[in-house]
């Protein structure tokens, strides 16, 4: 199914694996295994809502590929979320594991259902009908679930919680991205943003551009969104010149104080309106005259139509999926440095995992000890990718693909499925 811009994600992503796959000469039938999802649930969740009446909604869990470990991916609460959305997550997730080397398979999940219209305990009540409604493919050793688009850590917490009632024990292991009280890792919240610009710093050496004071404009003002601007003006001495969210954008490019954006977002709904910024859309904040260019809201907003107006030297990709295959070739071939989102925001599950070995071990690192094993595993892959390209004449997505691709496919053949 397409989104309201003609884009279809699944498609998209299994492109980008043709290219690659060609390269590495699969055959049609490990290619076929590689395009097709291993199991899909989809559930119907009935909810209480608080004026008394049931509302069903409907709920999905995508296991994509296991061949590596227990499957690992979020879960989106979206109301123009889609099946085929979920699907394309999940291979992306497959892949992302695969290429930072961590011991899972990929996963993704998803609820149509709108958080701004819903009550506190309704959105409780919904995350533990979904857990409820997919407890049988779920677990430490098979699938685990973590945050996303609209999800936070306090629903990991409800879902952790509604998952050991039904196991009949405390199983913390059982989801990711909870509190910290409820078994959590310090640096989680942040880990995307943060593993972002470990790779975009990275790509910053390569060119020869200096962060410190580098101009970046912002898509999203969520967790990845939020935590990118943040951390870019605080750790990376950059200069944010623009942010936005669902309902707009704002621009000043002397830089915007970030903390006083999110002050302001907090007590308004959203980022407009920001005192001393000039309004602008989310086509303008995409052409915005700028160093950097950060994708974090959703997929598919580079696209053919606009590809040719992004001004930007570097765009990273913290969000899944931000620019199709045609977007691609066009800034490809136009020289900017797309760094893609399977190594650019990957920060998120590699503390998810961090997450899992202090759950198993019980034990609890500290914020020093999970960055920097972070700043070292984004580090070295964005090395290992970037030769590749380098060395093939292709670009990093390309690159990224055939390491990741080349590990799932070694672990079958291991296997014995293919
Ligand atoms: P979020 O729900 O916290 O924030 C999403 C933000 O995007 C919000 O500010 C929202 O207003 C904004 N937005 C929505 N539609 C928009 C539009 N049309 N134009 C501009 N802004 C719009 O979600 P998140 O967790 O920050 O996720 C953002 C992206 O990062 C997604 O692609 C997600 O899959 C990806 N991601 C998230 C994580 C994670 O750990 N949360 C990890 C890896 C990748």
């Amino acid at each position: 199914m397409e989104d309201q811009n003609g884009e279809n994600l699944f498609e998209s992503v299994k492109q980008h694996l043709c290219t690659c796959s060609d390269t590495l000469a699969f055959s049609p039938n490990v290619e076929a295994v590689l395009r097709t999802p291993k199991r899909e649930l989809h559930v119907a969740l009935p909810v209480r809502m608080d004026d008394g009446h049931i509302r069903t909604f409907r709920g999905y869990r995508v296991q994509y590929n296991y061949a590596l470990g227990p499957m690992k991916g979020g879960i989106r609460f979206h109301p123009e979320g889609t099946i085929e959305t979920i699907r394309a997550l999940a291979a992306l997730m497959t892949w992302k594991c695969a290429l930072y080397n961590l011991p899972l398979g990929g996963a993704k999940g998803g609820v149509i259902c709108n958080p701004k219209e819903m009550s506190l305990p309704e959105l409780e009540r919904l995350s533990r009908a979904y857990i409820q409604g997919i407890y049988e493919l779920i677990g430490p050793d098979r699938d685990i679930p973590a945050p996303d688009v609209n999800t936070n850590a306090q629903v990991m917490g409800w879902m952790m919680d509604e998952y050991s009632k039904l196991a009949g024990r405390s199983s913390f292991g059982a989801v990711t991205g909870k509190p910290l009280p409820l078994g959590g890792s310090e640096g989680r919240t942040d880990a995307t943003a943060l593993g972002g610009w470990y790779a975009v710093s990275e790509a910053a050496l390569g060119l020869g551009m200096d962060l410190r004071g580098a101009r970046v404009a912002i898509q999203g003002f969520g967790n990845v969104g939020y935590h990118a601007a943040f951390l870019g003006a605080r750790e990376f001495g950059c200069r944010i010149i623009a942010v936005s969210d669902s309902r707009g954008g704002i621009r000043r490019m002397g830089g915007l104080d970030i903390p006083a954006v999110a002050s302001h977002k907090k007590a308004t709904g959203s980022v407009t309106g920001f005192p001393g910024s000039e309004r602008i859309s989310n086509d303008e904040l995409l052409a915005t005259d700028t160093d950097i260019l950060i994708p974090a809201a959703l997929e598919n907003v580079i696209t053919e139509r606009n590809a040719g107006d992004v001004r930007a030297r570097i765009v990273a990709e913290f969000a899944n999926g931000p620019t199709t295959p045609g977007a691609d070739r066009i800034l490809f071939g136009r020289g900017v440095h797309v760094i893609p989102d399977f190594l650019c925001n990957a920060g998120g599950v590699i503390v998810s995992y961090f997450e899992m070995i202090q759950n198993a071990d019980l034990d609890h690192w500290d914020a020093e000890v999970v960055n920097a094993k972070l700043k070292k595993k984004i580090i070295g892959t964005y090395r290992q990718v970037s030769d590749l390209a380098r060395k093939s004449g292709v670009d990093l997505r390309q690159a990224a693909y055939t390491i990741a691709a080349n590990r799932v496919v070694a672990a079958m053949q291991l296997r014995g499925w293919i």
